[in-house]
């Protein structure tokens, strides 16, 4: 079969080696029937039964497995037909083919991998990839779980390629150190070499280019969608594995993995949690039915509770900056109470006047960076205001004024930090509140504004309405500094004014920005 896969300049020579290399791992005979079979068309549940059944420890296996808590419904199954109603013959054909690889592909003289250590690995990676794909509701967890199985099984190539493999194994501290360590030294990595053996073995070529895609989920742009998540499961699966097979910190394993699993697939911290539960449940029985060796196997229970553990601490986190919110809302709440004030009052409105706010606001975006919650700005200038001096005169504009003053004070929250910032315009600044809260903050300004009559002239209630320009830093659009933020708050007013006022609008998405 022509070798297409490492085809990058570098990895010439690894491809002349792996060639020249006679003794490159090769899938037992049964397996390379199961692959043919899974290819046909045209073969039924008698030819499964059948090449199945060629294998009595492979049809024990199998058995097995559809009688392992993953498979099993109420009854116990007795014979191989069953086995195959109750599995289906796609996973059937996965899992023949997973269990005659695990079985077939042994530790030769010279090999220095520890291969029960690697298949170990390899059915946790499986497992987890197919748990995750399950968790995520895809199709076809049968196939990610063997893509799952079979990432790493270019390793056992390179081993039996390179006599210096096993020492440049043994140097990597983990497994990304590891695949860093391969493309230094051969131009390529294991995941490289496991797409090309698998296609050398004649796998269908999604598998083999799953394998292949297995370190750089970004590789998969031409796949599609389905196949791209099942690659991304795969991705996540070897982080998750080390938390079960690595002697040194895990919990901080246990940090990245969870970490992984979250920005690649959304999985939260409960689900991670059971994840990692129901792989400890389904481990020694997965032993049994893959017949790992149990030297060095890891205590199911131990693991759990550490996971928890760390995945609670992550939580306890949280509760402690929420608290530190709240204590400083507290203190906030203290001064805006009691420290004098006059200097920092506006005349006409009481509000805090223009220089106060300047003090504020750059001391609130420091904060809000260092404790990483939000902070939202918001300015709210009064609509027309100009038509009420000319129609009532001025006296009656600063009495207007001075309502408005009185409405945002009054439906601000206590730590909110209302203030004049000139003539008819006003800014709030609010403190732990993202876009949604703030929003719905302003929104209950301005109806109120617009409700209540501000002044009485000649009997006549005086009404008046405000635009309300809102930025929200740190949730999640970032600014660079405060005055961008107050930028952006006060781009999106002028948003409001042109969208016909009397109307809030957030800066990024109405305002065009
Ligand atoms: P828009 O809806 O576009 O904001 O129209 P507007 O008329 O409110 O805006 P513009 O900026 O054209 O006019 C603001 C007016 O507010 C002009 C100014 O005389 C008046 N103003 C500013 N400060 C005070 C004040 O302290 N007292 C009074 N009575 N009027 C003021
Ligand atoms: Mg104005
Ligand atoms: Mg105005």
């Amino acid at each position: 079969m022509a070798v297409t896969v490492l085809n990058e300049t570098d990895s010439e020579a690894l491809v002349e080696a792996l060639n020249r290399c006679r003794t490159l791992p090769s899938p037992p005979g049964i397996a390379i029937q199961v692959v043919q079979l899974a290819q046909d068309p045209e073969a039924g549940l008698a030819e499964v039964a059948d090449l199945i059944c060629k294998d009595p420890a492979l049809a024990t296996r199998i058995l097995r497995a559809a009688n392992s808590p993953l498979y099993a419904r109420n009854r116990e199954i007795t014979n191989l037909r069953q086995a195959l109603m109750v599995l289906g013959l796609h996973a059937t054909l996965s899992l023949a083919l997973g269990f005659s690889l695990v079985a077939g592909i042994k530790k030769g003289e010279q090999d220095s991998l520890d291969y029960p250590l690697f298949w170990r690995r390899a059915v946790l990676a499986a497992m987890v990839s197919r748990a995750l794909a399950e968790h995520l509701e895809l199709d076809h967890s049968d196939d990610v779980f063997l893509i799952g199985l079979l990432q790493d099984i270019g390793m056992l190539a390179l081993d039996r390629a390179f006599a210096d493999y096993g020492e440049l194994f043994g140097e990597a501290t983990d497994h990304d150190d590891l695949a860093e360590r391969e493309r230094a030294r051969f131009g390529s990595d294991h995941a490289a070499v496991g797409h090309w053996l698998l296609a050398k073995w004649g796998l269908p070529d999604f598998l083999c280019r799953a394998v292949g895609a297995s370190h750089d989920p970004e590789g998969t742009r031409d796949m599609v969608p389905a196949q791209r998540d099942a690659v991304r499961c795969v991705s996540v699966s070897s982080s998750i594995a080390d938390i079960f097979l690595s002697q040194g910190d895990r919990e901080e394993r246990i940090r990245k993995a969870a970490r992984l699993a979250q920005t690649r697939l959304g999985v939260e911290a409960e689900a991670f949690t059971s994840l990692i539960e129901s792989i400890c449940e389904h481990w020694p029985e997965t032993t049994r039915v893959y017949d790992l060796s149990v030297e060095h196997d890891f205590d199911p229970d131990a693991i759990m509770e550490e996971a928890r553990d760390v995945l609670l601490v992550r939580n306890l986190h949280a509760i402690q900056q929420a608290n530190e919110y709240r204590d400083r809302a507290e203190s906030l709440e203290e001064r805006n109470r009691t420290l004098e004030m006059k200097n920092r009052l506006d005349g006409l409105t009481n509000l805090y006047n223009r220089a106060y706010f300047e003090e504020r606001i750059a001391e609130e975006f420091g904060l809000s960076d260092s404790h990483g919650w939000p902070l939202s700005l918001a300015f709210l200038d009064l609509d027309h205001f100009k038509r009420i001096n000319d129609t009532y005169g001025h006296q009656v504009g600063d009495e207007v004024l001075r309502s408005v003053a009185d409405v945002i004070m009054n439906t601000v929250r206590n730590t909110d930090i209302p203030c004049r910032y000139g003539g008819e315009e006003f800014v709030v600044v609010i403190p732990g509140y993202g876009a949604d809260q703030a929003i719905h903050a302003c929104e209950r300004v301005r109806r109120r504004v617009a409700e209540t009559p501000h002044a009485l002239v000649n009997g006549e209630p005086v009404h008046c309405t405000l635009s309300v320009g809102l930025a929200t830093h740190n949730g999640p659009r970032r600014f660079e500094g405060h005055a961008d933020l107050v930028r952006a708050a006060d781009r999106a007013v002028y948003a409001a004014k042109l969208g016909g006022r009397n109307r809030t609008v957030l800066y990024d998405t109405d305002s065009g920005d």
